[in-house]
């Protein structure tokens, strides 16, 4: 018979995520964390979603992370968040689970990690979660997503000036882009907001973050939806990376 060892536990310092982010999970939500980390885990043996796989590392820089930038906003029943190139449903996932009153939309482009998604989800048993295969370049042209969220999400999906046009033409007047990075500098600034502006956006807030178990670096860039985007954004798909605005 072959042995295999229990899932390694989720560390859950109540304290820290008080003292960091203003909330800390709730039992039901810390068991919901535990089980999106041992979904991940288990896709992850056969598709390649992420390094980070020691309880205390993803704690941090997957959860953490995640709930870092939406903790300076007021999340309300009716909010509709998508989450751009979610790879594992990251920052997606946890924002779901941490806010079970936003619709969260998790849009993957690459078909294998769309369908591990579905897995993953199907693991997790919420129904405020619903995987999307996809491009941001073509979802950004449908009516049904066009202009349709309060909230869009990037981590890792590429530099600044290209996830600003993915997310700008998918956000509502008054909705929010929160472009997670890690360092940032005066340039990137510059360039985003330009991009911005193009895009019927401005930038509206910038916060940096240590992280608690590892001192790193992180930013969170704010953009806002304050006008229309025009018809010809985003542009057809590989464009926006290509030739960045
Ligand atoms: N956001 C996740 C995270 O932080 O762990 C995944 C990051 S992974 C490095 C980037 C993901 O974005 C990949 O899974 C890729 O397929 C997806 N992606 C890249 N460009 C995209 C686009 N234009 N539309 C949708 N997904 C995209």
């Amino acid at each position: 018979m072959v042995e295999t060892s229990p899932p390694a536990q989720l560390p859950n310092p109540d304290e820290l995520w008080e003292a960091t982010l203003g909330w800390s999970p709730t039992e039901a939500q810390q068991r919901q964390f535990q089980t999106l980390y041992e979904a991940v885990l288990a896709q992850n043996r056969h598709l390649n979603l992420t390094r980070i796989t020691d309880p205390e590392a993803f704690w941090e820089k997957h959860l953490w992370d995640s709930l870092s930038g939406p903790a300076s906003l007021e999340l309300v029943a009716g909010d509709r968040a998508i989450d751009i190139g979610t790879g594992a449903g990251l920052p997606g996932l946890p924002v779901a689970i941490a806010y079970p009153q936003v619709a969260v939309t998790l849009l993957e482009a690459t078909g294998k990690k769309a369908s591990a998604l579905e897995r993953i989800v199907a693991e997790l048993a919420i129904d405020n979660a619903v995987p999307l295969a996809g491009r941001a370049e073509q979802i950004g042209r449908q009516a049904q997503h066009r202009e349709a969220y309060s909230l869009a999400l990037l981590r890792a999906v590429g530099r600044t000036v290209p996830c600003a046009e993915y997310a700008l033409p998918l956000l509502e007047r008054g909705g929010i882009a929160i472009l997670y990075r890690g360092r940032w500098d005066q340039a990137q600034a510059d360039a985003v907001a330009a991009a911005a502006k193009q895009l019927g956006g401005t930038v509206a807030g910038i916060e940096d973050w240590t992280t608690p178990l590892t001192q790193a670096e992180r930013h969170c860039i704010y953009l806002e939806k304050t006008g229309r985007t025009p018809a010809r954004f985003p542009r057809a798909p590989g464009v926006p990376a290509r030739e960045p605005l």
